[in-house]
């Protein structure tokens, strides 16, 4: 028999699921190619080639009982240093190895973070809409996710509600830049405002907030927005970052988080963060990839792909009369459901063969979610489907 907390998830999780499997069902039916699915949010552009040649190289060259043994659970120190001075070159910060821990992507990563602060009961607030995973994430250590209320149409945090939900039980809170489900980017202004708000409130309640950026959409951005890098702005920060979108990489399960040194109980912390790393049974980050990463830290991803989804799918819904949200980063378009009910709105989108998730999976109503990496020409057939979904609602 399995246990109580897992049947309930396993019950919860069956939405995505359902809709996975509906995606399959539709493509035998209508062909694959009439069937419109921006319900996943998985890579459509391939890994840069310089990637897959690296690999190559790596696993020709490298000493093979050094290359997959165990390491430090923290990860290589040549490649965590790497990165760091990466990041120092980047963003004028002053890392070494000692503030990088090499983690199985964002999702090992922020699990690691939070097996670390979390004590049960222990409060981590998040901002409406948020990646639904994270949900799960601090239930797997017995805490508590507080959502501060959605604030349409820019989604700039209601900092109002933020303070007042912040209690001597915070732990952290997570914030996701550029966000996934609404593509924008939280601004400098932003940032300085959250931040004031915890300095203020960890003095008050003589408390230590961390601050988690989970940043895998870091290098997806499309405007000319600075994404802000968090540690420059607050002390208390655990930046995660992952390769699962930046090159393209999400099943490889790459990624680091990032601890400053001023951080509260950095010794600690960093130590706690490579034993979670162990205990969770990850034990360290995969080493074909670590390796991989050290060789390919200046590649890109081609972002010019996924500007054009943007721009056509963005200007096509809007000219359909569909209220959007202007993508900036990410590759996710938030587009508020024409009926209050979003869950109806992607049953009714289904008829079009147009499959969308709806927000309430990420903890709000009243809007859905457009997973816009999908080939062009999708996005482009997908606008006629769409156009009889917006006479279906008199737009
Ligand atoms: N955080 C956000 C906001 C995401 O959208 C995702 C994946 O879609 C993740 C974390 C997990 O990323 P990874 O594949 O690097 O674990």
């Amino acid at each position: 028999m399995i246990s109580k907390k897992m049947e309930g998830l396993v019950k919860g999780s069956s939405v995505i699921r359902a809709m996975f499997e509906e995606g399959k069902a539709l493509a035998k039916k209508y062909g694959k190619e009439n069937v419109f699915d921006f319900s996943l949010g998985n890579p459509n552009v391939p890994a840069p080639k310089s990637v897959n040649e690296s690999i190559k190289r790596i696993v020709d060259e490298e000493d093979s009982v050094i290359l997959h043994g165990y390491m430090s659970n923290a990860g290589y120190e040549d490649v965590r240093l790497a990165i760091a001075q990466s990041l120092n070159k980047r963003f004028g910060t002053a890392f070494s190895e000692k503030n990088i821990i090499m983690t199985v992507g964002a999702a090992g990563g922020l699990n690691v973070a939070l097996k670390s602060i979390l004590d049960p009961q222990d409060e981590v607030i998040v901002f409406a809409p948020y990646f639904g995973e994270y949900k799960n994430y601090v239930s797997n250590f017995d805490g508590k996710l507080v959502e501060v209320n959605p604030n349409p149409p820019t989604f700039e945090p209601d900092y109002k509600d933020f303070e007042s939900k912040i209690s001597a039980k915070t732990k952290a809170v997570i914030i996701n830049n550029p966000n996934n489900p609404t593509g924008i980017i939280y601004k400098k202004e932003w940032i300085e405002k959250l931040a004031s708000i915890l300095n203020k409130k960890q003095q008050e309640l003589n408390t230590c907030i961390y601050l988690i950026s989970d940043e895998p959409y870091r290098e997806l951005v499309f405007k000319d927005v600075e994404v802000p890098y968090l540690t420059k702005y607050y002390a208390n920060t655990i930046v995660g970052y992952s390769y699962s979108k930046s090159l393209s990489l999400p099943g490889e399960r790459i990624g680091y988080l990032v601890v400053p040194d001023e951080a509260d109980s950095f010794e600690e912390l960093t130590a706690a963060m490579g034993v979670a790393t162990r205990i969770l049974g990850f034990v360290n980050a995969p080493s074909l990839q670590q390796k991989l990463i050290k060789n390919c830290l200046n590649e890109k991803t081609d972002i010019e792909a996924y500007n054009k989804n943007r721009i056509k799918l963005y200007e096509g819904l809007k000219a359909l009369g569909f209220e959007c949200v202007e993508p900036e980063g990410a590759f996710y378009l938030f587009m508020k459901s024409p009926e209050e009910d979003d869950k109806e709105f992607v049953k009714v989108a289904k008829e079009y063969n147009i499959l969308m998730v709806p927000a309430s999976s990420f903890g709000v109503k009243g809007y859905v979610r457009i997973a816009y990496c999908v080939a062009y020409d999708t996005i482009e057939r997908s606008l006629s489907q769409f156009a009889k979904l917006a006479k279906r609602y008199n737009l």
